[in-house]
């Protein structure tokens, strides 16, 4: 952090998204005006968020909505419902949503919410409540065409669903188009809640096709086991490789030869069972030792700062596919291109997600559902054209993955920028 007007915005994840703007703006030599733009959000609101719980008390919440840039379109971010949420991490979250929509090459700027809660301990009368309360307190952000939330760590389709019926309460007619990630009676789309997970697997198969490997037989582990886990599991798993290693917030499963996934994605999908507790699926390990299992591509999958300067070396893989945001500090950046491990970086491997959000954004607008083959191909054409050319640029400059991809979006919002001018 170097100026003041960062205090606010102080947290490990914005000092990590930071850093690597600074890096990648530095090698496309970025001018000084609109580096000072773009380091801060362009927008944040903090909120707070009272709620009557079932007992009677009243509970208030800190909620946020950060919006980052909106030099190509309305600003398109997950909400967050977790118990660490804050202004920070919310404020990187939406910086990084900056740079995947403009490789992805959506009509988006990025933004970010959440609310500090843990939501497993709510019951669904309070957590309807809390959403219902939050969209409220945020709705002057919002709109179809001004920023349009979608799920993150901890909400659901069912949020989305409250998020959509608050605000066209508001408003007084229905409007679809104001969150993606809706269930298909109100205007979701196919594939959208497996798109992040599909597209994880699109990038992983393809980054071993390109490094002369397969997938099929390919080892791999997986950090985390709730959406963005367990579809990329499920899918890597579909196309041969073998899942060895899983885990959720509580441990992990090994096995060698292979995790059973269809039945344990069964369990999950239906009881939400905690992976450590699965018995006869294989060997129960640690977070922390599952990172360093014997693999080929790992794929933290969870929550942000999983690869640090503490086990970059000893990690045992030869690819890091980065589902997670923000999972991988710049000192084990450093550590993992040393020791010649690929890393393809999270604002390239989880566009998935936003991409097929994109496309029910785009349906909702058309009123018109497209068919689930069409969003899979071109959930893929997009992805692996996006990587390709990330591919090639960090080729042609001698620069990692991470630093091509950052530099692409930060190029393509900069060009934004200097076609619209600086108002007034
Ligand atoms: P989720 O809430 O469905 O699942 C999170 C998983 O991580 C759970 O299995 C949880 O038990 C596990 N977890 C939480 N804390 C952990 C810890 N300290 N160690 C290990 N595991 C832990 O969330 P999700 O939607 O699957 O999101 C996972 C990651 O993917 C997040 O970083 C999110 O920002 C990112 N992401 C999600 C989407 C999306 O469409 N949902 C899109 C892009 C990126």
């Amino acid at each position: 952090m170097t100026t003041e007007l960062f205090r606010e915005f102080d947290h490990p994840s914005f000092r990590l998204a930071v850093a690597q703007f600074d890096e990648a703006a530095h090698l496309i030599h970025l001018s000084p005006n609109l580096w000072e733009r773009l380091k801060a959000p362009h927008r944040s609101l903090c909120v707070s968020v009272p709620i009557r719980m079932d007992n009677g008390d009243v509970k208030v919440y800190r909620g946020y909505r950060v919006q980052h840039d909106i030099s190509r379109g309305p600003t398109k971010g997950g909400i967050r419902y977790h118990p660490e949420v804050c202004l920070g991490e919310v404020a990187a979250l939406a910086m990084w949503m900056t740079w995947k929509t403009a490789i992805a090459g959506l009509p988006y700027g990025g933004a970010k919410g959440g609310v500090a809660v843990n939501p497993a301990g709510l019951s669904s009368g309070e957590l309807e409540r809390l959403t219902r309360r939050y969209t409220a307190e945020v709705f002057p952000l919002l709109g179809p065409d001004k920023d349009i939330p979608a799920p993150d760590i901890g909400t659901t389709p069912q949020v989305m669903a409250w998020i959509m019926d608050t605000y066209s309460q508001q408003v007084g007619f229905s409007v679809p188009g104001i969150v993606t990630g809706k269930p298909l009676s109100i205007g979701g789309s196919l594939g959208r809640e497996e798109a992040t997970g599909r597209g994880v697997a699109d990038i992983t198969v393809e980054t071993l096709r390109q490094n002369e490997r397969s997938i099929t037989d390919a080892t791999i582990v997986i950090q985390g086991f709730g959406n963005v886990g367990s579809h990329t599991a499920r899918l890597l798993q579909q196309r041969g490789a073998r899942i060895v290693g899983i885990s959720d917030q509580h441990g992990g499963l090994y096995n060698s030869k292979g995790l059973d996934i269809p039945t344990i994605f069964d369990c999950w999908i239906q009881e939400r069972t905690p992976i450590s507790s699965l018995t006869g699926f294989g060997d129960q390990v640690s977070n922390e030792d599952l990172l360093t299992l014997p693999c080929q591509v790992l794929i933290p999958a969870a929550v942000a700062d999983q690869i640090t300067d503490r086990n970059a070396s000893n990690l045992s893989c030869q690819f890091v596919v980065e589902a997670a945001n923000g999972p991988t500090t710049l000192a084990a950046d450093a550590i993992l291109e040393d020791r010649g491990i690929v890393m393809v970086p999270d604002i390239l491997a989880n566009a998935g997600g936003v991409i097929v959000s994109y496309f029910e954004w785009v349906q909702d607008a058309q009123r018109f559902s497209w068919k689930e083959a069409d969003i899979h191909a071109r959930l893929h054409e997009i992805m692996i054209s996006a990587f390709q050319r990330i591919v090639a640029l960090s080729k042609e400059k001698k620069v990692s993955m991470r630093m091509a991809a950052l530099m692409t979006g930060i190029q393509e919002v900069a060009h934004a920028h200097q076609c619209r001018g600086l108002y007034p």
